[in-house]
């Protein structure tokens, strides 16, 4: 057994009501080292009684403990705290984020960061945020009370786990809600940190709890819970869908971030440099597992030569190596599974398009889950690595004639969550972007997020969106509440006579 990083335990435990605890079955299931595939720790896999454990105490929480029912700057000021934590454990987050889920440690270290703020923006949304009131003089007053939903159920993926948790917690729990967390089950290391942050911050036991284990067991038993009244959950389309389905039942409002197949769509006249470097590091970033990554490039015919030719002697020049490496820009992949998923795309590949860079293992590395660089060339819109998203180091690249075939290759996939256009002419920019089916566009960009802004996909990359304000509706109900002024006016069932006043159905109108 390779031997776990710094700053964790021997085993990865749940952690339900303030207690970290064993599975009730008492199951383990290992965890893998992605540069030798070896087991380096145990995590303890959580099934439907764990969930009803977690739900429980979070149901207690919500029902009985002080964090739905404090103010505002009370909890925005334990918030702060959870942010201080965060950002106090940057190194040691990112060496256990680099050698649980591979990504190279220059791209891990910053999430700490990234995460803290997530909390002190939510913070002090709960702080500033204003609710309606409607007035109708004499006759009535109407006015929205927020309230938290309840217990959240967080399902996350395994790209970014720590940050992409933060992503949820951080809304989830400036509502007011309480949570369960269900970390991705490959990389279930770094969720063991928010026990400590939790716990430092002085969260209330029960307000904030994890299950590990297997999406078909810890997640489906969130997801059908009765007593859990949102799901928000990032992660594959397929399983987005399942979810979907599953959460029917007991009538859960859901948020689902979804995957993408995202376009870079470059023109003519853009700044070549600028875009060669964004695509570059737009698909080969976070080794490739990246839900926004722009893994389909279409470029104008004129300067399509000459766009490739730049591209693929830059892709060959990318720096594979062991996470652990400081110079390393792509390291290896999170788990096998993931890893054959990836090669076997990139055989389907050879067979739909010209391959121009990379396209297996590389040489040095001869053990790991290491994937070189992979550029296809001359990509037909129906080849499946134009249409399936492939979430590794691979990137299509697609010539197009005009702005017409542009947009038509642009929208031609299931999916919609993020595109990238670059060109200097405005009124194009402006045009083709707001054509675009995609829940976010960059213009002459790569992905920089401002955090007010809406968060999430269209078609298959997702339902509703998250962002600012908007990640306070997943998890509040706004309930109106109608006060009466004055004199009531109603029809008199019942009484005799009828009056010329008779309101019948009408209310006092606005
Ligand atoms: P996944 O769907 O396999 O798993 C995600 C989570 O869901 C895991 O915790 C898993 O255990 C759980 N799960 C699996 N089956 C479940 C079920 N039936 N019921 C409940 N939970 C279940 O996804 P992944 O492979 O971990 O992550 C990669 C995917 O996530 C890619 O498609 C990527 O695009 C997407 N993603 C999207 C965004 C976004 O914001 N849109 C961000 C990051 C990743």
């Amino acid at each position: 057994m390779t031997s776990a990083p710094a700053g964790l335990p021997e085993k990865i435990q749940h952690y339900i009501d303030g207690q970290l605890t064993d599975s009730v079955s008492g199951e383990w299931f290992d965890v893998l080292e992605p540069t030798t595939n070896e087991t380096y720790i145990q995590c303890a896999s959580g099934d439907k009684a764990d969930v009803d454990l977690a739900v429980a105490a979070a149901k207690r929480a919500f029902d009985e403990g002080p964090w739905p029912r404090m103010l505002p700057r009370e909890r925005a000021r334990i918030l702060y705290k959870v942010a201080d934590e965060v950002a106090a454990m940057n190194e040691r987050l990112g060496a256990i984020e680099s050698f649980d889920s591979g990504l190279p440690i220059r791209q891990a270290k910053g999430q700490a960061v990234r995460a803290a703020e997530n909390f002190r923006f939510f913070a002090d949304l709960i702080v500033a945020i204003e609710d309606n009131a409607f007035k109708m003089p004499g006759r009535q007053i109407n006015f929205v009370n927020r309230k938290p939903k309840g217990v959240a159920g967080l399902i996350t993926p395994w790209n970014t786990p720590f940050m992409q948790e933060s992503w949820k917690l951080a809304p989830a729990m400036a509502s007011g809600c309480t949570v369960v967390l269900k970390p991705a089950e490959f990389t279930p290391a770094s969720a063991q940190l928010w026990t400590e942050v939790m716990e430092n911050a002085g969260v209330p036991n029960g307000v904030f709890n994890i299950v590990h284990g297997f999406g078909e067991s810890a997640g489906d038993s969130l997801v059908k819970h009765e007593d859990v009244r949102v799901i928000s959950f990032t992660g594959e389309t397929t399983t987005g869908q399942t979810i979907y389905r599953n959460c029917a039942a007991t009538m859960k409002t859901m948020s689902l971030e979804l995957g993408g197949k995202s376009p870079a769509v470059i023109f003519e006249d853009a700044d070549f440099e600028a875009a060669l470097d964004s695509t570059l590091f737009g698909v080969f970033s976070l080794n490739g597992e990246r839900c926004t990554a722009s893994s389909r490039l279409l470029v104008q015919r004129s300067i399509y030569d000459r766009f490739v030719e730049a591209y693929v002697e830059r892709a060959n020049k990318i720096k594979v190596g062991p996470p652990s490496d400081p110079t390393t820009e792509l390291a290896a992949l999170v788990h096998p599974e993931h890893y054959k998923k990836v090669m076997e795309y990139i055989e389907i590949g050879k067979g739909e398009a010209t391959l121009a860079a990379g396209g297996g293992r590389p040489d040095d590395l001869p053990e790991g889950n290491y994937v070189q660089p992979t550029v296809f060339t001359d990509v037909p819109r129906t080849a499946r690595i134009f249409q399936e998203e492939i979430f590794g180091p691979v990137v299509a690249i697609t010539p197009f004639e005009d702005e017409a075939e542009a947009l038509d290759l642009a929208n031609d996939v299931k999916y919609g969550l993020a595109a990238y256009v670059w060109t200097n002419d405005i009124k194009r920019a402006i045009t083709f972007s707001q054509a675009i089916e995609s829940g976010m566009v960059w213009i002459n960009s790569h992905n920089v997020r401002d955090l007010r802004t809406p968060f999430g996909g269209v078609k298959g990359s997702g339902l509703g969106q998250e962002g600012g304000y908007r990640s306070l509706e997943v998890y509040t109900d706004q309930q109106a509440i109608h006060v009466t002024l004055g004199d009531v006016h109603t029809t008199r069932f019942g009484a005799t006579g009828y009056s010329e006043n008779d309101p019948g159905l009408a209310g006092p109108g606005a």
